[in-house]
């Protein structure tokens, strides 16, 4: 197909036709190799935006994109395969410790997380605040980690899907990011190139989300369940509420510590509670058990009897990290100076704006504003009053870390908007807000 094949392909799609799926998988691999340039492949992300996919397009489209590179053979691990993805939040941390504490219950998790993307962190950065732990490796490594301790907790291989990557970037410059079809098959490209027996997703809703209602957060999560259906892979869905952090840290190295909390028994109860659930859905559907209360108490007594908590350390060992973080959280850097915010009057948290949270954490350093920036880890916030929380006038709501005044200035108008005192108590908001597969 030429040049002049793609113009008439873009004016189809922008004129409310269907693309065949030779097309569309000659698009993906004609962007991929180079031969149709940006400025094309723009003009017809921009029509896929605004009229959308069927799933007679979606699915080739989505199989396109996996195939544009190697896909893993995790053929001799012995062990159900399963990972989770999480649409992206403010505080999620979540996959630090249920990553181990799923394998420590007898599925393999080949976790392959992402960085900060907006106002969102990401769990590599948070990873990357242990001394030493490399999240960079190559498949042959990655399969090693996981063939051995059940647990990899890397990033995604440059080989993996490199249709994603270019897309994600030509998305990002140019408005195409908040689409279903286009972030659906963005992540299920990626997570089914994995060579995974079951997924389970973590659609998150609210103001600190890419999806912010419950009606787009589950025709998302319905889509990328279907295409899971499609191609044979068992996906399950939680929706999951992100209009305030999940726990108390938003940073990195703070959520690496409070990762570890989770798994020795003292972590905050919004963060335990999604662990305890997430976990559920993934030893359902890696097979481990059918019963939602077995899988529960199976994940409760590899968190007590400190199992969850030696896979983890096995694994950081493994991964070069320095695993003596376990014991000594002094060991991940913090600071090196605080702030508190105080609250104004009292009364009772009825917001607590994740959004504002996460781009304020995005302005110490905790995130990126350009892809080239670099993260500190040491850098972020302590949520210390939550939704519901009665505070008194000049209680501390936040205590924040921070390196650079300057950096400090910018965050603190987004910190002192960001909680809501109300006079009445505000009514629970809960944390699984549905389910979906
Ligand atoms: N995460 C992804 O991997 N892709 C998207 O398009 C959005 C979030």
């Amino acid at each position: 197909m030429s040049r002049l094949r793609i113009t008439e392909l873009i004016e189809r799609k922008r004129d409310g036709g269907a693309l065949t799926p030779d097309e569309l998988s000659w698009i993906v691999a004609a962007y991929t190799d180079g031969s149709i340039p940006d400025y094309q492949m723009a003009a017809l992300l921009m029509a896929v935006f605004i009229r959308g996919f069927d799933s007679e397009e979606l699915v080739p489209w989505t199989e396109a994109m996996l195939h544009s590179g190697d896909v893993l053979d995790l053929g001799h691990v012995n062990a159900p395969k399963v990972d989770k993805h999480s649409t992206g939040g403010v505080g999620d941390k979540i996959s630090i410790p249920l990553a181990p504490a799923v394998a420590a219950c007898g599925v393999a998790v080949p976790m392959m997380s992402g960085r900060g993307l907006g106002h969102t962190g990401g769990t590599l950065d948070k990873l990357e605040s242990i001394p030493g732990f490399r999240t960079r490796l190559e498949p042959a490594e990655f399969t090693r980690i996981v063939e051995r301790h059940g647990l990899v907790l890397a990033g995604q291989s440059e080989t993996l899907v490199p249709a994603d990557r270019l897309l994600y970037a030509l998305r990002d410059a140019t408005g195409t990011v908040p689409s279903i079809p286009l972030i659906a098959s963005s992540i299920m490209s990626k997570k089914l190139a994995e060579d995974l027996d079951g997924l389970v997703l973590d659609v998150k809703v609210g103001s600190g989300a890419f999806m912010a209602d419950e009606a787009s957060a589950r025709r998302l999560a319905e889509t990328m369940v279907e295409l899971g259906a499609g191609h044979g892979t068992p996906v399950r869905a939680l929706l999951t509420g992100m209009d305030q952090p999940l726990g108390r840290a938003v940073g990195n190295a703070n959520e690496m510590a409070e990762s570890l909390d989770v798994l020795s028994g003292t972590g905050p109860g919004d963060v335990v509670e999604l662990t305890l659930q997430l976990g559920t859905e993934m030893l359902l559907v890696g097979g481990i058990t059918q019963e939602r209360d077995e899988a529960r108490k199976l994940l409760g007594a590899a968190i007590d009897s400190g199992r969850a908590m030696e896979k983890l350390a096995a694994v950081i060992a493994a991964q070069g990290g320095d695993p003596r973080v376990i014991k000594d959280r002094s060991l991940l850097p913090q600071g090196p100076e605080w702030h508190e915010i105080t609250a104004p009057r009292p009364g009772f948290v009825a917001a607590c704006d994740a959004r504002d949270v996460g781009v304020a954490a995005i302005r110490l350093g905790a995130g990126r504003s350009r892809k080239e920036d670099l993260v500190d880890p040491a850098v972020g916030i302590l949520v210390l009053a939550k939704r519901g929380d009665p505070v008194e006038a000049g209680q501390p709501l936040a205590r924040v870390a921070y390196r650079d005044p300057e950096r400090l200035e910018a965050a603190l108008p987004l910190l002192e908007r960001a909680w809501d005192i109300a006079e009445e108590v505000p009514q629970t908001a809960p944390l699984v807000l549905g389910r979906v597969g």
